[in-house]
C-alpha cells in the first residue's frame, strides 16, 4: 500500500460565471511513500488562475507566491489534475483536515463539472488519524498540524511552510512518528457514496430548544472536581449558540457555570458539556432566555 499526503493553496476569487467565491486551488504539492516510508516520488505544480487574475493580499503574504509565478507557470487546473492523477494511481490519498479535499472537489465540479474525486479510490483525513493516536478527545477543537508538530516533537526546520510541498512533507513527518500499520487501516475510508455524503455534511450548532433533536435529558451538568451532578441555580440562556447556566455542587461547596453545546453531525447529535469557573469570562453580550420559550412550547402542548 502506497500513501500520497497532498496540500494545496488555494486563493479566493469571485466567480462571474456562477456569482460566487470560488477557492480557486494555486498549488498542487504532495509526496508518495510506501509502508515504510520511502519517498518515492514528489509532486509540486503552480496553477496559472483563471477565476481570479489576482491573488489577494493575505494568500501572497503567507504563501509568498507572486501573480507573476503563477502566469509564467502557463498551467490550468485541468492540466495539474490529470497529472496529479496519473501521480496519484492506486494509492490512498491522505490530507490534513477535510479542508483540502473539500476545496479539490469544489474546483473539480467547477472546471470538469464532477461532483466526485473519480480517480481516487481510498482517502484517509490525517488530521483525524493523528488525533486519535495522540489521545485528543476534544471533538469540537480540531487539532492543527503545527500543534501536533510540537507535540511529538517534530520540527519544521528547513520547511517552507504554506507552500504546497513542504507542507505536505511536514505532515508526512507527523504520519511518520504517529504510524501504526494496524490502527491506520481504520481511518481509510473507501470513497464510495457514503464517504461523499459524509464528507460533504454540513456541521451544525442547535441551540434552538424548539428543535425536536435536542434531548430535553441532556441538561445537566456535573461537577469536574468530584462528578456529582450540580445543583442548578439559574435558568437556562442562550449564549454564542451554547446553552448556559449557573450551578452550585453542594458537595465541593462551589459555583459555576455550565455550559452545553449540542452538534448535529453525520453521525447524529453531539452533546459537549463545559464548566467554567465563575468571572473566568464575564461579558456582557447580549443573553436570550430560553426558559420562556420551554414554558411557552409546554403550554402548547398542553392545548
Ligand atoms: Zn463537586
Amino acid at each position: 500500500m502506497n500513501f500520497v499526503i497532498l496540500d494545496l493553496e488555494w486563493n479566493g476569487a469571485y466567480s462571474k460565471k456562477s456569482h460566487k467565491f470560488v477557492n480557486e486551488i494555486i498549488e498542487f504539492g504532495a509526496v508518495k511513500v510506501d509502508e515504510q516510508f520511502n519517498i518515492l516520488d514528489s509532486f509540486s505544480m503552480l496553477i496559472s488562475p483563471q477565476i481570479g487574475k489576482k491573488l489577494n493580499s493575505r494568500v501572497a503574504q503567507l504563501t509568498h507566491i507572486t501573480t507573476e509565478e503563477l502566469m509564467d507557470s502557463h498551467n490550468t487546473f485541468t492540466h495539474v489534475l490529470s497529472k496529479f492523477r496519473k501521480f496519484l494511481g492506486d494509492s490512498v490519498l491522505l490530507t490534513w483536515g477535510t479542508s483540502d479535499i473539500l476545496t479539490l472537489m469544489e474546483n473539480c465540479k467547477y472546471y470538469l463539472g464532477e461532483e466526485k474525486l473519480s480517480f481516487m479510490t481510498t482517502y484517509c483525513n490525517l488530521q483525524s488519524y493523528c488525533e486519535y493516536m495522540l489521545g485528543h478527545n476534544d471533538k469540537s477543537r480540531q487539532m492543527g498540524l503545527s500543534t501536533c508538530a510540537e507535540q511529538i516533537g517534530v520540527s519544521s526546520e528547513g520547511l517552507e511552510l504554506h507552500r504546497a510541498f513542504d507542507d505536505a512533507m511536514f505532515s508526512l513527518l507527523c504520519f511518520k512518528e504517529l504510524f501504526d500499520f494496524s490502527k491506520i487501516k481504520e481511518f481509510i475510508e473507501v470513497a464510495n457514496d457514503e464517504f461523499y455524503r459524509k464528507i460533504t455534511f454540513k456541521n451544525t450548532v442547535l441551540y434552538d430548544v424548539r428543535n425536536p433533536l435536542i434531548d430535553k435529558k441532556e441538561f445537566y451538568i456535573c461537577c469536574d472536581k468530584c462528578g456529582k451532578k450540580a445543583r442548578k441555580k439559574s435558568k437556562w440562556v442562550v449564549k454564542n449558540r451554547s446553552f448556559r447556566a449557573q450551578f452550585k455542587c453542594n458537595k465541593c461547596r462551589r459555583e459555576f457555570e455550565g455550559r452545553i453545546t449540542f452538534r448535529l453531525k453525520y453521525e447524529g447529535v453531539t452533546v459537549d458539556r463545559r464548566v467554567v469557573e465563575k468571572n473566568s469570562s464575564a461579558s456582557k453580550e447580549k443573553t436570550k432566555c430560553v426558559f420562556s420559550i420551554l414554558k411557552k412550547q409546554n403550554s402548547n402542548s398542553e392545548k
